[in-house]
């Protein structure tokens, strides 16, 4: 077992047992499921993969409401930790599953957004919804078939502006266009979507966000996209054929990408806590792997070259938490730095994880490789990290371009 000294290290008592719950409803509930019902996640229907009884038992320790205001039922956490906490529970979650944690925290990420941007009487109509059904999910829609990694940088041009186009009309607007790749799109009961509304100007001073109940006329979930990991959580793609939505549901006019900061900082925090949470259940798994499993006359773990990987592994996973807890903390005091550090943490955890699910699958031999057994399942959900909330290189981008605005990352146009 890794030394949950760390784990623990700087958290209040309450965040403690929070964290312990979260340890037990995994250990308990997640771990014996995926053990006996692996299978389930190669189902080909979406609806038939994870059981409803799995959200009903999260309801249970009150982590499907988190973010949400407490004057709406939900669970409101200290303010001035609340991103770190996200983390801990995501963590937690993810050790269990990549794609419960996944349809989890996106009503965490989508709360935040709509406390600080949705009118209170859709707050209202809607908070109370998501607390009163268990199975009630929300989605946030921004990436395109082509648009999606200029959405985190983005070049700011014309033409590098969202092709879903919002126009207004008498007492709303009208909604045309496609996203494709979205976490809890494929069933989500809300959704809130990127549009373009502004098409001689860049994308930061062209775009709105709005809300969009599922049952809106004209809205329609095309498909669920079969993913190599986090196969729990049913990704989607969703069209939008002259969709009508009334003026209170836009959130944002215009500079709808500026104001998504409230989403992107916690949820970057989160992308990264819950890759960490694969990566100790990797460590984990491979560590009671190898002082079990005799080789050659002795376990494992006394074949010197073992040992050293597992090293590695531990160290990997350390260094992944102590920049996460730096840049959680960062975005708690809403310092100047917590975009750079959001980024970094979200990039490093990502190639880190990456690193520890590869010596698992590789300290587990053949059985490393084999379905059943389990431990392959940590190299699938760890690499859908390396593409989502942006990939590898435009995360790069992003802290360079932080860094220095003036100059890294403009646009390749012609030199002024
Ligand atoms: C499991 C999963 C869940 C997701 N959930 C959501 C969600 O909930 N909501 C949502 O809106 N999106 C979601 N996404 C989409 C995700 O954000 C995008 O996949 C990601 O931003 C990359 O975009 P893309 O796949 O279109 O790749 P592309 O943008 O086509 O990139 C392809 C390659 O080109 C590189 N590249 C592209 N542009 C540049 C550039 N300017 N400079 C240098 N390199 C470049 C990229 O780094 C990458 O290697 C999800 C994706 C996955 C896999």
């Amino acid at each position: 077992m890794l030394d949950r000294t760390s784990a623990d290290r700087g958290l209040s008592d309450e965040q403690r047992m929070m964290r312990q719950s979260c340890r037990d409803f995994v250990d308990e509930v997640v771990l014996p499921f995926i053990k006996q019902n692996w299978q389930l996640e190669w189902s080909m229907v979406p609806e038939g993969r994870l059981p409803l009884r799995i959200l009903e038992e999260a309801e249970k320790i009150g982590i499907r409401t988190l973010g949400v205001p407490e004057e709406y039922g939900g669970v409101e956490l200290e303010k001035g930790t609340e991103v770190r906490t996200f983390a801990m529970i995501a963590e937690e979650i993810a050790r269990g599953d990549s794609g419960l944690a996944d349809k989890l925290v996106q009503n965490w990420k989508v709360s935040v957004l709509l406390r600080q941007l949705a009118p209170k009487h859709l707050q209202e109509k809607w908070f109370k919804r998501l607390v009163a059904e268990p199975q009630f999910l929300m989605a946030h829609c921004l990436t395109e078939p082509r648009g999606a990694s200029d959405r985190w940088l983005p070049y700011n041009v014309p033409e590098a502006a969202m092709q879903t186009k919002a126009v207004k009309t008498n007492g709303g607007w009208v909604i045309n266009g496609r996203k494709q790749f979205i976490s809890n799109g494929y069933d989500a009961s809300l959704y809130v979507v990127y549009a373009n509304t502004n098409q001689k100007v860049g994308m930061m001073q062209g775009t709105s966000s709005f809300l969009v109940p599922r049952e809106t006329k004209g809205f329609t979930v095309a498909r669920c996209n079969e993913t190599l990991g986090c196969r729990f959580m049913n990704n989607g793609e969703m069209v939008f054929e002259d969709m009508f939505v009334p003026d209170d549901h836009l959130l944002v006019e215009n500079s709808a990408l500026g104001s998504a900061g409230v989403y992107f900082r916690p949820g970057k925090i989160i992308q990264a806590a819950k890759n960490l949470g694969v990566g100790v259940r990797a460590f984990e798994a491979t560590a009671d792997y190898v002082q079990n499993y005799v080789q050659g006359g002795r376990i494992l773990i006394k074949h010197q070259a073992v040992a050293l990987r597992l090293a590695d592994m531990a160290t990997r996973i350390e260094a992944v938490r102590a920049l996460l807890d730096r840049a959680s903390q960062a975005v708690d005091d809403n310092a100047p730095d917590a975009e750079v550090l959001v980024n970094m943490a979200k990039l490093f955890a990502s190639e880190e994880i990456m690193k520890v699910a590869q010596h698992a699958v590789e300290l587990h031999g053949g059985n490393g490789i084999m379905l059943d057994f389990g431990i392959e399942k940590v190299l699938r959900d760890a690499v859908i990290f390396m593409h989502m909330d942006a990939t590898v290189d435009i995360s790069k981008f992003k802290i360079i371009k932080n860094m220095f605005p003036e100059t890294a990352g403009k646009y390749a146009g012609p030199e002024a």
